[in-house]
This record gives C-alpha cells, structure tokens and sequence, in this order.
C-alpha cells in the first residue's frame, strides 16, 4: 500500500517527505490508518547518529495510534474500525525464554524495532511511523481506550511503558519515596504513574519554569538541580530515582540521595558512558540499574491503567510540515511534554 511519510535520509539532514510502500497483509497482520505518531528524543538520537550505527533511509516513530483498517484473515484480537497501538518493536523470535515470559523487549535474538532496524527477514528496512498508514503482526499491537485522547495516548507506546515498567519492577507505591530526574517525554508520564501508583514523588529539574507542572502532573516535591547546594542538602531518601534525562548527567549527586537499597534506573540514554563513585553504591547497598521500554502484555496493562485512570500525555500536536522545528525545540527542552504528529498531514 503506497504510504505517505517523513523520511532522514542521512545523519544530521532535516527530515523530508517521502512515499513508500508497507507490504500486503499476511494473514496475522492489521493495517490502520495511522492518526497521532509522538516524537521521541530516540528519534533524533538516532537520526543523528548519537547512539552509533543507524540505518538510512529512516521514517522515525515509535509512538503510533490509529484505527483499524483492514485484517488479516486469521485475525482474532482486533476488528475494523477498533483503535490500536504500536510501539518501540514490531517482532521478536517469540521461542526465546524472554519472549515467552512476556518480555520480547530482552528477546535473546533481538527485538525488531519498529524503524532503525531490519524485518525479521534481515533484508527489509522497517519503517515508523512518522507516517499515515501502518501495517503490524496483531500480537505485536495493544488496544487502546476509546475514552483517551487519542493524540494524548500516542506518547504511552514509548514515553509512558518506559517509566511504567521500572515504577513496576521497583516496586513503587504507597510507603515508597520515587524520584524521577527530567520533566520531559518520558519524565513527565513517570510524575503522573508514580503519583497514581501511591508513592511520594519528587521530580529534578534543571528547569526552574517546571515547578508548577511538576505539581499539576501529581508531584509532591520539585528540586532545581542547577543548585548544586539545594541538591547536596536534599532530605528525603530516596527507594528509587529513575534518570529520565536524554544529557549526558553527573549521576553522582543522586546517588547518594538513596536510601539503604535503594535503586538508581537509568532509562535515559545520552550515548556518553557515565563515571561513578563506588563507595557511593557501596556504602548503602545501593544499586545501579537500567530498564528498557516495556513488554507486550505490560504494554497492554499501562494502557488499561491509563485508561481507568485517564493518564495521558501532555501534547503539542503539530503538522507533518514543523517536525524539523519540533525536533530542535525537543533538544532545548522546551515543549509541553511531547510533540505529538497529526498522520493526517503527511
Ligand atoms: P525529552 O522529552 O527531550 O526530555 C529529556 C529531559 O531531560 C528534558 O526535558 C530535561 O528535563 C532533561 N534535560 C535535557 N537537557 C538537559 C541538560 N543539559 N541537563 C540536565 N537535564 C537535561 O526526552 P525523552 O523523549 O523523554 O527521552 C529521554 C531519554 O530517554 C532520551 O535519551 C531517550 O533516548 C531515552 N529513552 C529511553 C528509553 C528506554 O527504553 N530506556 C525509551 C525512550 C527514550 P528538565 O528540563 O526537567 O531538566
Ligand atoms: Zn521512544
Ligand atoms: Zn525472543
């Protein structure tokens, strides 16, 4: 199916239009009418090279709601018309321990991720969604609520399952002190799980403007880290901080506001290695960690709670036209706290 999107055709080149074709459906596979795709900084990490070996021409987008097409003939979890979701992985091997465990995000052979990689057949170049027209294996797709704002919803499939799922794994709730560093696309959905799970929350800025939104989004505390002192006499210990920044950060500081156990996450990831103070994990029993998106069926349970609490993300929605701007106005921190694509401009 011809299929309009927007396309890098090399590292640091703006993103142009660009017309391609997604394959005819197999028998498993959905195609939907792509209505919102959210830019995630790992768009442009990659389109710019920051992590190393990217593959042009890319359509970035791993952040995609639409509505259902059409359907394979052997189709059974989706119907025409249903809104559906796709986010950072399109297959994996599904024989793999991990993957039969529910986490094809650790897949032993490796995810398929949705743009920046080859299909399974490791000769086609998958292609996100920073397009109009999607086509996805149905068990590689969640269900979304209809009662969501659809343009809100998008940021989930990435942003929102990459702090759901370490609140999770950590084990965050009522009696735990969460601290998320960054109020951006991601840190801004871990405020607002943190906050719904029961814990007391803090969020670390450098941006002192934050404040009031921080609190608005469910956030007990807000700490400016651009005050190296404030931070230094910081009180609350901490169970877990997740680093949600995409800088390269001194992790240092927060290392030592952890409690006996507690646990640093990094889910951002600048691509620059990181120094620390061993006596800092030492001393406190303290863990570094990292987690990475989310899989399937934790993908689908952050939707249904998303859709009983009615956590979605706070949007600019743009045209395809502004994506190059977006992009910049990304790396400078200043959007309200993802831009999210309306598919029906490309
Ligand atoms: P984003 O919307 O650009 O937010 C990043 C935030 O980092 C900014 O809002 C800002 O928060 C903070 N920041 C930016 N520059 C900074 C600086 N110089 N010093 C200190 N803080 C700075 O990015 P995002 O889409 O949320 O992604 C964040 C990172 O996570 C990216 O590296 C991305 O690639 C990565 N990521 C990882 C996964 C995973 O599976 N682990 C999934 C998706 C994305 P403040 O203004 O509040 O300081
Ligand atoms: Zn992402
Ligand atoms: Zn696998």
């Amino acid at each position: 199916m011809n299929t309009r999107g927007y396309v890098a055709t090399a590292a640091h080149t703006d993103l142009v239009p660009f017309e391609f074709d997604r394959r005819d459906l197999r028998p498993h596979d959905v195609a939907f009418d792509v209505l919102y795709a959210g830019i995630c900084h790992s768009d442009i990490h990659q389109a710019r090279e920051e992590w190393g070996g990217s593959l042009f021409p890319m359509v970035p987008g791993h952040e995609i709601i639409g509505v259902v097409r059409e359907v394979g003939p052997d189709v059974t979890r989706f119907a025409v018309g249903q809104r559906i979701g796709v986010g950072v992985f399109v297959d994996s091997c599904r024989r793999c321990e991990r993957c039969r465990a529910g986490l094809q995000q650790y897949c032993t052979e490796g995810m398929t991720p949705t743009y920046n990689g080859y299909e399974r057949d490791a000769t086609t170049i998958a292609f996100g969604g920073y397009s109009n027209y999607f086509v996805v294996d149905e068990e590689y797709a969640v269900h979304v609520a209809e009662s969501l704002d659809p343009a809100g919803a998008a940021p989930l499939l990435c942003a929102g399952i990459t702090l759901y799922s370490p609140l999770r794994h950590w084990g965050a709730g009522p009696g735990k002190k969460v601290a998320i560093i960054g109020l951006g696309g991601l840190g801004h959905m871990g405020v607002q799980f943190a906050h719904a799970l029961g814990a007391d929350t803090t969020v670390f800025s450098h941006s002192a403007a934050k404040a009031d939104d921080a609190r608005a989004l469910g956030a007990d505390h807000f700490v400016v880290t651009s005050d190296a002192a404030a931070l230094a006499d910081h009180a609350i210990r901490y169970d877990l901080i997740i680093n949600a920044t995409s800088a390269d950060l001194d992790l240092n500081p927060y290392l030592k506001l952890l409690a006996l156990d507690g646990a640093l996450v990094i889910v951002g990831l600048s691509g620059v290695p990181i120094q620390v103070h061993q006596e800092l994990l030492l001393a406190e029993r303290r863990s570094l960690s990292g987690s990475q998106i989310g899989g399937l069926s934790e993908l689908q349970e952050m939707m249904d709670f998303c859709g009983e609490h009615n956590i979605t993300s706070q949007v600019e929605v743009i045209g395809a036209e502004y994506i190059n701007q977006a992009w910049e106005r990304t790396v400078a921190s200043d959007v309200k706290y993802r831009f999210v694509i309306d598919a029906a401009t490309f």
